[in-house]
């Protein structure tokens, strides 16, 4: 089964998401690889749904050490995770109701529309948990 669906449109109806806020739409699955890749340094680096939602298009570059580039979605390749990207270095997860007062609102409303939060997996370098 594919695990790209076609929900662009819908979002807008139904939650008032608009497909310019740069959600990608493919990621309401839990237990999904996605792939990040830099557009300034090339370097990828990968993520794993935890829990089901939606994950940002764009994020910023987590593979290379002081790069300040752009990273965009792969867009939840199927199949294996490339073995280039190692392991996940990102958790992609929805926080309890009572984790939610350590979030800033602008969180904590995007959590309340099925948005997930980053944190970091056993192979998450310190540089990026410190920019977690
Ligand atoms: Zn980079």
């Amino acid at each position: 089964m594919s695990n790209r669906r076609k929900i662009k449109g819908k979002i807008d109806r139904r939650d008032g998401l608009r497909p310019h806020l740069d959600i990608d739409e493919v990621s309401r699955f839990s237990g999904r690889y996605n792939g990040y890749i830099c557009d300034k340094c090339d370097k990828g680096f990968l993520t794993l749904d935890i829990d089901e939602g939606v994950t940002p298009m764009f994020s910023p570059c987590f593979a290379t050490e002081g790069c300040n580039g752009r990273a965009h979605s792969m867009g939840y390749p199927e199949g294996e995770p490339p073995a280039y990207l190692g392991e996940p270095i990102i958790h992609w997860y929805k926080p309890k109701q009572e984790e939610m007062v350590q979030f800033p609102f602008e969180i904590r409303h995007h959590i309340e529309r099925g948005g997930l939060v980053r944190k970091a997996t056993s192979a998450t370098p310190e540089w990026v948990k410190a920019l977690l």
